[in-house]
C-alpha cells in the first residue's frame, strides 16, 4: 500500500470540487440524500437514480442481497480465536495491470463463506525454502463477503517484497495459508450520515470493502466521498466497479482520483492530495455524525492524518485532517 509521499497542487480538480460541496447541502441529522445533490453527472447519472428507487424488490430479495454483501449467510470458513491458519488453494490467477493481480482462493468447502465481517481483513504466511522465518502480511479480500466457495485477493507486486512477489510468483493448484479474520472497523448499517475515503494504491481495498457492505445493502442510506490518488491512470484500481457505483448512486457516490501522473486531457486532480481537495470535498468537521478512513503509503498516511502505531491504537492524528479541524475520534486508519 505504497504510493507517494508528499503533497502538490491539485487545481484543476478543485474547482469542480469546490461546486460539488457548495452545492451537497446541510450536514446536518436526518440522512435524507436529496440534500446531498452532485455536481457532476448531468442527465445520464441522474436517470439512473439509486436502484431501490426504481423498482422496489422483494423484501426478499433485500435480505438476500444484504446477506451477500455483508456475510451472515453460509458456514464461515475463518472463525478466528484458536482456529490456527487454513491452507488453501490458488484456484485461478488475472493479470489486472503492470504490477497487480487478482488471485481467487477457493474456500475448503464449496458453501462455505469466508467469515469476514465488514470491515476486517485476513492473514497470509509463507516461508520459503530459504527463509529463516515466516513472512506475515494482511490482506482486504475484494470479492463479497456472502460469496460462497472462494475469497478474491488484489495484491500489488512490490519487487523485494517477500509476500508480495510470492503470491505474484504463483500457479493456480498451488496453496497458501491464512488465518482471520482480523477486525478493523465495525461496519453497521446507518452508523455514520457521511463518510469520506481517502485512499493510495492498494489502500483502496478496504474502502472497497466498505462500499459494498453501504451499496449493497438497500436498508443503509449513508453518502460516501471517495479521494483516491494513484501514480497514473493505469494504476487505479478496480475503477470499472467505483465508476459504476458512481453512475448507480450519483447521489450518494462520489469518487475524487488525483494522479502523480497525469496523462494529456486528464480531467481528475493531478499531483498529490492536497488540503484544499480534502477541505472542498469531504464532509464538513462540524457534522453531526461523519467518520474519514484512510489507507495508503507511509507518505500519504503522514501527511493526510499520520500512521497509526499498531492495530490496536490508532495514534494521534496529525497531517491535513487535523489542520482541517477533524478530532480523533472523527477518524480512522486502516
Ligand atoms: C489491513 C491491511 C490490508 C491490506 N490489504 C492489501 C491488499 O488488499 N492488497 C495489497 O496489495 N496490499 C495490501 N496490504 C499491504 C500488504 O499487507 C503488504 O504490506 C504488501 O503486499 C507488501 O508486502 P511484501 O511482503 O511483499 O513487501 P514488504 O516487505 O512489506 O515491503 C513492500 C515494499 O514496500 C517498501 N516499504 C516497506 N516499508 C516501507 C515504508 N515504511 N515506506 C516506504 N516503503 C516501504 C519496501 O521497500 C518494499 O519494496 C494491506 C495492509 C494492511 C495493513
Amino acid at each position: 500500500m505504497f504510493c507517494r509521499s508528499a503533497f502538490r497542487a491539485a487545481l484543476p480538480l478543485r474547482t469542480q470540487a469546490r461546486r460539488y460541496a457548495t452545492e451537497s447541502g446541510s450536514q446536518g441529522g436526518g440522512g435524507g440524500s436529496n440534500t446531498f445533490l452532485y455536481v457532476a453527472g448531468g442527465a445520464a447519472l441522474a436517470g439512473a437514480g439509486f436502484w431501490y428507487m426504481s423498482g422496489t424488490p422483494s423484501a426478499q430479495k433485500a435480505e438476500a442481497k444484504v446477506k451477500q454483501a455483508v456475510g451472515g449467510a453460509g458456514k464461515p470458513a475463518f472463525t478466528g480465536g484458536d482456529q490456527g491458519f487454513v491452507s488453501l488453494k490458488l484456484a485461478d490467477v488475472e493479470t489486472v495491470n503492470h504490477n497487480t493481480k487478482r488471485f481467487r482462493f477457493e474456500l475448503p468447502e464449496g458453501d462455505m463463506v469466508s467469515g469476514l465481517q465488514i470491515a476486517s481483513a485476513i492473514l497470509t504466511k509463507y516461508k520459503g525454502p530459504s527463509d529463516e522465518k515466516a513472512t506475515l502480511r494482511p490482506y482486504t479480500p475484494i470479492s463479497d463477503e456472502g460469496e460462497k466457495g472462494y475469497m478474491d485477493l488484489l495484491v500489488k507486486k512490490y519487487p523485494d517484497g517477500p509476500m508480495s512477489t510470492h503470491l505474484h510468483s504463483m500457479a493456480p493448484g498451488q496453496r497458501l495459508d491464512f488465518k482471520g479474520p482480523l477486525p478493523k472497523y465495525a461496519w453497521a448499517e446507518n452508523k455514520h450520515e457521511h463518510i469520506g475515503l481517502i485512499a493510495g494504491g492498494t489502500g483502496i481495498t478496504p474502502m472497497y470493502q466498505l462500499l459494498r457492505a453501504i451499496f449493497n445493502n438497500p436498508n443503509d442510506k449513508t453518502k460516501v466521498t471517495l479521494v483516491f490518488g494513484n501514480v497514473s491512470e493505469e494504476d487505479i484500481l478496480l475503477k470499472k466497479e467505483l465508476s459504476e457505483l458512481e453512475n448507480t448512486y450519483p447521489q450518494r457516490f462520489r469518487a475524487f482520483y488525483v494522479l502523480d501522473k497525469a496523462p494529456k486531457g486528464w480531467q481528475g486532480g493531478t499531483g498529490f492530495i492536497t488540503k484544499d481537495l480534502l477541505k472542498t470535498v469531504l464532509p464538513e468537521p462540524k457534522g453531526d455524525n461523519i467518520k474519514l478512513f484512510v489507507c495508503g503509503p507511509p507518505g500519504l498516511m503522514n501527511a493526510v492524518s499520520g500512521n497509526k502505531v499498531n492495530p490496536k491504537d490508532q495514534g494521534e492524528l496529525v497531517g491535513a485532517l487535523k489542520d482541517l479541524g477533524y478530532s480523533k475520534e472523527q477518524v480512522y486508519k486502516f
